[in-house]
């Protein structure tokens, strides 16, 4: 299974350009989609999805074509919207067997063995009875992603799975993702950095619709070696002097006191200490960069 995305741009009726000459591909793992609200990602996975078509531009599923090829597309994949609707006086079991009627899983024992296995897997089985309404906000995330692996897909496309979930939750969701991606490929997006630094094997950041960035989080992080560093903030609170092109990336509370973050060329003044690049400071400096894309 892989998608190749090639010079795709979709430009709504609005005059919208929600993607403009998009280049990626991916073959295994997870494919983490990041960039902050309106830059493109639901544009990106709906048309993956083959649920919405491209202005210009080819997407292959499997080396299938969205334009050409959408029944083909959707009996592989699962696609978890960003929000997904659950009818609440539904049991967990009633819900998964109600998708899988759905998706045209028509023989009974065929179907409660994918039941049975989508459970286990989101670690739903003791929950099978309780009434969707009766359900936290992450167990009905889980319970959406029980049903988005009914069909076994061997390309599975989620919408900011985490979003809204709390921080336990939120980690429960991602090691399912890291697990499931031993045998599907996974496209999720997000806006939240520590999912990519959780699960993503590629990365590509969007923004305006713009590839800021495609290739490995270890890459991007490398390209800013050397190049992140940290300085004291003085007991007063008052913000040192810094040198031009100093780009704060956070403020953090450390044993010795609080230290201010930021990616520079070169020392942003005699006491700064260089750090260890993480992926914020990678993205905050992706999101400020201009023009021209960033591929590794
Ligand atoms: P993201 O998922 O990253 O938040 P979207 O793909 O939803 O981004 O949106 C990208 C851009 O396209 C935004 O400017 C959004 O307002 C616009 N957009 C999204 N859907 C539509 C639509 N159906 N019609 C017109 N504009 C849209
Ligand atoms: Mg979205």
């Amino acid at each position: 299974m892989g998608i190749e995305v090639q010079d795709l741009c979709k430009v709504y009726d609005n005059r919208v350009r929600a993607l403009d000459h998009v280049h990626l591909e991916a073959e295994a793992g997870v494919l983490g989609l990041l960039g902050p609200n309106g830059s493109g990602k639901t544009t990106l996975m709906s048309i993956t999805a083959t649920l919405l078509e491209p202005t210009t531009g080819t997407v292959r599923v499997d080396g299938l074509d969205v334009r050409k090829q959408k029944p083909e597309i959707r009996r592989r994949i699962g696609y978890l919207p960003q929000d997904v609707g659950l009818y609440p006086n539904l049991t967990v079991y009633e819900t998964l067997d109600y998708m899988a009627l759905l998706y045209n899983l028509d023989d009974p024992k065929d179907r409660k063995q994918r039941i049975e296995r989508s459970l286990e897997r989101l670690n739903l089985t003791r929950l099978v009875d309780r009434q969707v309404q009766t359900l936290s906000g992450g167990l009905r995330q889980r319970v959406a992603l029980a049903q988005a692996v009914l069909s076994q897909p061997s390309l599975l496309i989620v919408d900011e799975p985490t979003a809204g979930l709390d921080p336990e939750e939120r980690i429960r969701v991602r090691s399912f993702f890291a697990d499931l991606a031993r045998e599907c490929l996974i496209v999720l997006s997000t806006h939240i950095v520590a999912d990519i630094e959780a699960v993503a094997s590629s990365l590509a950041v969007l923004r305006f619709g713009k590839l800021r960035y495609f290739g490995t989080p270890e890459k991007l992080l490398q390209s800013l070696q050397g190049r992140v560093w940290m300085v004291a903030m003085p007991p007063g609170g008052e913000r040192p002097q810094l040198g031009e092109g100093f780009l704060e990336t956070g403020l953090y509370r450390e044993p010795a006191g609080i230290q201010l973050r930021g990616v520079s060329d070169s020392a942003p003044c005699v006491d700064a200490q260089v750090a260890v690049p993480n992926l914020e400071d990678a993205y905050v400096w992706l999101m400020t960069r201009e023009e021209g894309a960033v591929v590794a």
